[in-house]
């Protein structure tokens, strides 16, 4: 099968599906591929800051994922074993620190939004194999395979928006810088007990550090920061040095606690790291999100990253179709407008990591 857009996008996660639904808006014909077969992925960062509700506003965007579902985190409180040091609530004209947003959601809310429009188009199922070039290196397109079939989308430009082991990066050989933290996290997912407020809380108990996020549908997913590396020989052994601070902090969670974490089966490691490429653009081609500069959980920054990214290049690409300059020269300037602020951003990740322990002094 042969298909044909003026952009390809490698990818349907929040950049990716974000960037298609406003290049169609603008009129301009896009064809997503993504690999999973829906929405539902393995789990990611589902926490949402004030600037990615701003953006999602924008683009008229918010509501839809609302009615689908939404969590409004009240507080973000700071705890020191059981004790409450610091409690962070909303500024004025605010009415929240962060909002839970299940990513299926946010995926099915741009995706219907883009439902009817000629422009959009999205390949579940399809995965990335190969990038093609013309005769002058400039990228033209992708082939992919799709239930065991190859098939060929040729295009102005192509996006990599394929995540922190990006295959497009890989396969366009674009060098990337990549920092460990010194720490894996350890996520794992309980039933919220009742009354449980929606209020993300940080905790340093014991010598642990640990974060607990309340989410849609009555759960929270708690996070143990681990030490780089640690966890196959963790899994070894056993899991109580981890659940007794939880519990010593949060009496109240310890009968969901006892039933749901029951073993190392219920954790999923994720192993920290950030990157940022040597170029985010070549002749025909981009990477945007994760796939160009991986965030560390810190601050939960990196949904909004790669949101922001596809809210910036999205009149960016629109013009530079319009006027047919693909070269990498003209597509540079989208790398300018985000690369200092995507720096900053990690040079904060660093010091907030490094200062961890200062927050929980009252
Ligand atoms: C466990 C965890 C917790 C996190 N917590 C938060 C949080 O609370 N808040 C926050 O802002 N960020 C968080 N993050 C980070 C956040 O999830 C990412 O920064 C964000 O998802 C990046 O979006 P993206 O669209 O660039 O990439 P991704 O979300 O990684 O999407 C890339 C997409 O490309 C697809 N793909 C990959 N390879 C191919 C291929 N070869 N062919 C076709 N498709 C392909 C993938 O299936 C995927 O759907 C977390 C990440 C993890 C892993």
């Amino acid at each position: 099968m042969n298909l044909q857009a003026d952009v390809c996008i490698v990818g349907g996660g929040p950049a990716g599906t974000l960037l298609g639904h406003l290049l169609a808006k603008n009129g301009v014909s896009t064809i997503i591929i993504e690999r999973s077969a829906g929405v539902n992925r393995q789990f990611r960062g589902e926490h949402i800051n004030a600037e990615t509700e701003a953006i999602l506003k924008e683009h008229q965007l918010f509501k839809r994922i609302e009615d689908l579902g939404i969590l409004k985190m009240k507080k973000v409180e700071y705890f020191s074993g059981k004790n409450m040091v610091k409690s962070i609530s909303p500024g004025v004209h605010e009415d929240h620190v962060g909002i839970h947003v299940p990513q299926a959601h946010l995926l099915s809310a741009i995706i219907q939004e883009s439902e009817g429009n000629n422009n959009f188009q999205l390949l579940f199922d399809t995965t990335v194999k190969e990038l093609i070039q013309d005769e002058q290196g400039i990228y033209t397109g992708v082939k992919a395979i799709q239930n065991g079939e190859e098939i060929t989308i040729s295009s102005k430009v192509t996006i990599g928006a394929d995540g922190r082991y990006s295959t497009v990066r890989k396969l366009a050989k674009i060098p990337t810088i990549e920092m460990t933290h010194g720490y894996d996290v350890l996520w794992a997912k309980i039933p919220a007990p009742k009354g449980w407020e929606p209020t993300t809380r940080m905790v340093l108990v014991n010598g642990h550090q640990l974060a607990l996020f309340t989410q849609t549908g009555g759960f929270i997913q708690i996070g143990w920061n681990i030490a780089e590396g640690s966890f196959p020989s963790l899994r070894k052994g056993s899991l109580q040095p981890y659940l007794e601070p939880l519990i010593e902090s949060f009496p109240e969670l310890e009968v969901s606690v006892n039933e749901h974490l029951q073993s190392w089966n219920n954790f999923v490691c994720l192993k920290v790291q950030s990157s940022r490429c040597e170029t985010w653009v070549e002749d025909g081609l981009i990477l945007i999100g994760d796939a160009a500069h991986t965030m560390t959980p810190t601050g939960a920054i990196g949904i909004n990253c790669g949101m922001k990214d596809a809210h910036i290049l999205a009149p960016i690409l629109t013009n530079v179709l319009t006027e047919n300059n693909i070269l990498s020269e003209h597509l540079k300037i989208f790398e300018m407008n985000r690369r200092n602020e995507i720096k900053s951003q990690q040079i904060m990740q660093i010091k907030q990591e490094t200062s961890f322990s200062q927050k929980f002094v009252g």
